[in-house]
């Protein structure tokens, strides 16, 4: 047993333990290694997780249940929260170093999204659960007394959540914030590639006072793991996963077995629909990021552009531009702009893309293969950003889900058209709109098969607002009140009066 990870230091290599019960804890003797994919080097070791930790995982959250945490106040974990979100402020720098190193991503990037949002969640979700409010109806009876119902929200129990490596501290407390609000219990399966944030978040639960066995992490992997051992265990009472939409199948399958519900935040293949009459500089910028942001590595980002012909060709060529302008720099370098991929074999994939583009015909634009970069950077998974055209909307560059930093322009001539070229895909989570004409934007935003559409600006977020996708982008929608129905249940209460 260890007592805490940190100082992270980057010339150090950390070993992670899980965080059971309130206490950091290795439970057998396995490992795995944890990879800065900057450099491609081991920056650390941590320790994979078996049945019997996952086990004792649930069962210390099941206990904290039984304690005093289930019969806390809304007001009570509302400050505890808020605590958490200081806590994680205060120790924004340990945060940022861990994020970074884990992810590779720009200092930049992670100092104004990753880390301060991660902390914002707390609040947000501590606001949320001190103004939720349930319904009442009066019941007439034969005696004429009636009766009134009224309905209560209780927690759901033990939560596992299943998180994601693009935005780790980010996409983990959008779920663990608002379930701890409602009054459950998680245990969390963070990225086998980003598993530091998770764990040093086990320190600031202490700090802030939540109880053992409130917040517990397990590190490992998906099947027959850490993961699929979570989410089988029958003693979970709710999943909330994002991810691939793959992987949402496996756990739909292992939540049927005890009939457990989930939300799922999944895959997608999302487009910016850009009309002649948009501002060009706002949509320029906008698609820039929401193509190349993070690496690629963004649910929310496009793949998929599609272009009013008349400014086809000057689009293009103000994007190849901008995509030609980012800089690559070692990640603690503030003036870098574009980071590496999240791994050797997650680059392999979307170099699979890049050669499938070229074999299928497409005009590359720009990129199409790998940067030549000095030591240490030449270890690190990186790719060029690149933008192909000339693609039938068949092919599977434009299908296909590719998470990289890449996306295909094509023209389009007629709005309906346009429409129906959006909506031929089996996924549905975001688009974005540019258009001057409101009118047209009302129109198009209520026709595109989507959960999140865009209207001149791209990833541009209100918490309280429904989050999450259609189709085979998920299931259920968090953010605000929605997060709140998922993590609680309703129980109605009938008295004859
Ligand atoms: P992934 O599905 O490979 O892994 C996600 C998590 O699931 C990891 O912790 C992994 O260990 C675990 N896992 C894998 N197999 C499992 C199994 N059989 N049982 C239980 N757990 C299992 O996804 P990823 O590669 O980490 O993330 C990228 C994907 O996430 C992309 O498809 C992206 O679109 C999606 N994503 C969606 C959203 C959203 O809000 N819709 C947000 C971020 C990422």
């Amino acid at each position: 047993m260890s007592s805490a990870i940190t100082p992270l230091a980057a010339d150090r290599p950390v070993h992670l333990n899980h965080f059971i019960d309130g206490r950091f804890v290795s439970a057998n003797g396995r490992s795995f290694e944890n990879r800065n994919p900057a450099t491609g080097q081991v920056i650390g070791t941590v320790d994979e997780a078996d049945a019997a930790t996952v086990d004792a995982a649930v069962q210390a959250a099941r206990r904290a249940m039984r304690g005093p945490w289930g019969k806390t106040t809304e007001q009570e974990r509302a400050a505890i929260l808020r605590k958490v979100a200081d806590g994680i402020m205060r120790r924004f720098d340990d945060f940022l170093q861990a994020e970074v190193l884990d992810t590779g991503k720009p200092v930049s990037l992670a100092s104004h999204i990753d880390i301060p949002r991660g902390a914002a969640n707390f609040n947000v979700f501590a606001d949320q659960v001190l103004t939720l409010s349930t319904e009442t109806f009066r019941t007439a009876t034969p005696d004429g007394r009636g009766a009134l119902n009224y309905a209560i929200r209780v927690p759901r129990g033990v939560i596992a959540v299943i998180c994601p490596w693009n935005l780790p501290l980010l996409l983990m407390t959008w779920k663990v914030a608002p379930a701890l609000a409602c009054g459950n219990a998680v245990v969390v399966k963070p990225s086998e590639e980003t598993p530091t944030t998770a764990t040093l978040l086990g320190e600031v639960m202490n700090e802030a006072g939540v109880p053992p066995g409130v917040y517990n992490v397990v590190h490992g992997f998906g099947p027959a793991s850490a993961g699929e051992f979570l989410t089988r265990h029958r003693g979970v009472n709710g999943i909330t996963f994002t991810g691939e939409t793959r992987t949402g199948e496996a756990i739909m399958k292992a939540a049927a077995e005890g009939v457990r519900p989930v939300s799922f935040e999944l895959g997608g293949k999302n487009a910016a629909v850009i009309f002649a009459d948009c501002d060009l500089d706002a949509a320029v910028e906008g698609t820039m990021r929401s193509v190349f942001a993070n690496c690629g590595q963004v649910c929310l980002g496009t793949e998929r552009v599609y272009v009013e012909r008349p400014i086809f060709d000057a689009f293009v060529s103000r994007l190849k531009e901008a995509a030609e302008n980012l800089r690559i720099r070692d990640p603690f370098d503030k003036g870098g702009t574009l980071g590496p991929l999240i791994s050797e074999e997650h680059r392999r994939k979307v170099l699979s893309y890049y050669e499938r583009a070229a074999t299928e015909g497409a005009t590359i634009v720009t990129g199409g293969g790998v940067p030549d970069l000095p030591a240490p950077l030449s270890g690190g998974s990186y790719v060029q950003p690149t933008i192909w055209t000339g693609l039938p909307d068949d092919s599977a560059v434009l299908r296909e889900e590719i998470f990289g930093p890449c996306c295909h322009v094509a023209a389009f001539d007629d709005e309906a058209d346009v429409i129906e070229r959006v909506n031929d895909s089996p996924y549905g989570l975001a688009t974005a709109i540019w258009t001057q004409n409101l009118a047209r934007a009302h129109r198009v935003a209520a026709q595109i098969e989507v959960g999140i559409c865009w209207v001149n600006s791209w990833f541009l977020r209100d918490l309280r607002t429904p989050f999450g996708g259609s189709k085979q982008s998920g299931i259920g929608r968090e953010g605000g009140v929605h997060s709140m129905e998922f993590y609680t249940e309703l129980r109605n209460i009938c008295v004859k009066l």
